[in-house]
């Protein structure tokens, strides 16, 4: 039976309703609990670590753990023997090489490392893994396909991504760049976009010959990575294009090692310096971010962007969601919130890009209408995120409920981009694990897997035909 819910009095009544708000449930406010102290102490190798050493970036990239058996010695005696033997075969299967900071290794909760939001992103584990999906591929936004000169992608008509290197503090697992970012894996050769002034020199000369193009994406890998003479050189030589009006540094760092932004002066100043300059010739310098999680804003964050805030630096976040670390309404919520707090704009929570490797973190659209549906209203209009899909195939964004069509049953979603490929239609596959017993089916026979898409893009254009 289906439930019926009250109509809202306002609609059926003249009198309006007026109500004083009952007192606030202290626990709503647990987004300004920011986690503090000496947290780090209790993993047996930061235990002799005080705080001013710890939040100094030089020691925290120094201590980066880039091996499997370095981290995982690292965690030795607060993880059970079982979780470091399933960790240690994760990572010999896994496609994204290892970069995990002492900061994001302090704040997994090592009593629940399996549900932990922090360890499923940067730890992956054989007994989770599950075989991807068929449609599955390493570029699946086609980023290489829209650049016209390598690690410049020109899909939008005013917009352009300017992949100014291949390194990152980090090395995510889900990451939608595992084709270029970070080291050779054993299964995958990457493509090659170091920092390299020969390769800008190019990248730059197509944005200066391009009237159309007004907004840069400066990203990477990760502009975190960037020595400060390198964000003034290519943030002025950016800004001194014409047409360039808007730009972003698109970095991690702030999730991930925000002490930079506490001890790195030269780096904050370099930033900084871009932005005031972008602003005095009337063009508009942002950060963006990634965090994915509340548990990844702690004290030294709010430390670290209250310096940028207080500089005029403004910072936009996009989210990618993730089954088992923010797929549900609290953990959406709670991160818009937090977010607010320390000044930060949610921007965009994306679904997880299609790529190989990391099907147990993908979830199915519904999913994210869903959670759109209740995080919209938590929080004020400019600080409640858009869900999107990176339409694959090279589609760009498209806000997730705006499929042409979606079959619940084959998890196939049909979008498409009028504005930046007319006439085309981009496909998005939920996980087949998590379909209903007929869509498994199906996709467990090669046979069906044309048919269902044929059928899906048809229904799609006869929806299309029909409006
Ligand atoms: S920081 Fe960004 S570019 Fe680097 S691995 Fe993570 S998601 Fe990919």
């Amino acid at each position: 039976m289906v439930q019926q819910l009250p109509i809202a009095k306002d609609a059926v009544s003249e009198e309006p309703a007026r109500k004083v708000r009952p007192p606030v449930d202290p626990s709503t406010l647990a987004h300004r609990d920011l986690r503090t102290g000496e947290w780090w102490r209790e993993i047996p190798g930061f235990s002799g670590i005080d705080a001013a050493t710890f939040h100094d970036h030089r020691w925290q990239m120094k201590h980066t753990i880039t091996k499997p058996e370095a981290l995982l010695e690292a965690v030795r005696g607060v993880a059970s023997d079982a979780f470091l033997k399933d960790a240690a075969e994760g990572f010999r299967i896994a496609p994204m090489a290892v970069r995990v900071s002492p900061y994001l290794l302090s704040l997994v909760d090592w009593q629940s490392p399996y549900e932990d939001p922090i360890r499923r992103q940067f730890l992956p584990l054989a007994s989770t893994r599950l075989p991807d999906h068929p449609k599955l591929t390493f570029d699946s936004l086609g980023e290489q396909g829209d650049a016209p000169v390598p690690g410049l992608t020109h899909r939008y008509p005013d917009k352009a991504l300017f992949l100014a290197l291949d390194t990152c503090p980090v090395y995510c697992r889900f990451c939608t760049r595992s084709y270029a970012v970070g080291p050779d894996q054993e299964m995958v050769e990457k493509v090659s976009l170091k920092a390299s002034p020969k390769r800008w020199e190019e990248m730059l000369a197509y944005v200066a010959s391009r009237p159309e193009l007004e907004d840069i994406v400066i990203s990477g890998g990760d502009a975190w990575n960037l020595r400060a003479d390198q964000i003034r050189e290519l943030g002025n030589k950016l800004l001194d294009i014409p047409n360039v009006r808007r730009m972003r540094f698109a970095s991690k760092g702030p999730a991930v090692l925000p002490q930079k932004l506490v001890t790195d002066d030269e780096w904050v100043k370099a930033l900084i310096e871009v932005v005031h300059r972008g602003r005095s010739m009337g063009k508009d310098v942002m950060l963006h971010t990634h965090f994915n999680h509340a548990n990844e804003i702690t004290e030294i964050t709010q430390r670290g962007l209250g310096r940028l805030f207080e500089a005029g630096v403004f910072v936009r976040n996009q989210t990618v969601l993730q089954r088992g670390v923010n797929d549900t309404v609290a953990a959406q919520t709670m991160l818009t919130r937090r977010l607010a707090w320390v000044n930060v704009h949610p921007y965009y929570v994306y679904q997880h890009d299609m790529v190989k490797g990391t099907e147990e973190l993908r979830t199915t659209v519904a999913t994210a209408e869903s959670l759109e549906k209740h995080v919209r209203g938590s929080a004020a209009g400019f600080n409640t995120p858009t869900f999107v899909v990176d339409a694959p195939g090279g589609g760009g964004k498209r806000t997730v409920h705006s499929y042409e069509y979606y079959d619940h049953v084959t998890g196939i979603s049909v979008y498409t981009a009028p504005s930046v490929k007319p006439g085309q239609v981009f496909l998005y596959f939920d996980p087949i694990d998590l379909l209903p017993e007929e869509g498994r089916e199906r996709w467990a026979d090669p046979a069906e897997h044309a048919k269902m898409i044929a059928e899906a893009a048809e229904i799609a254009h006869e929806a299309m035909r029909s409006t």
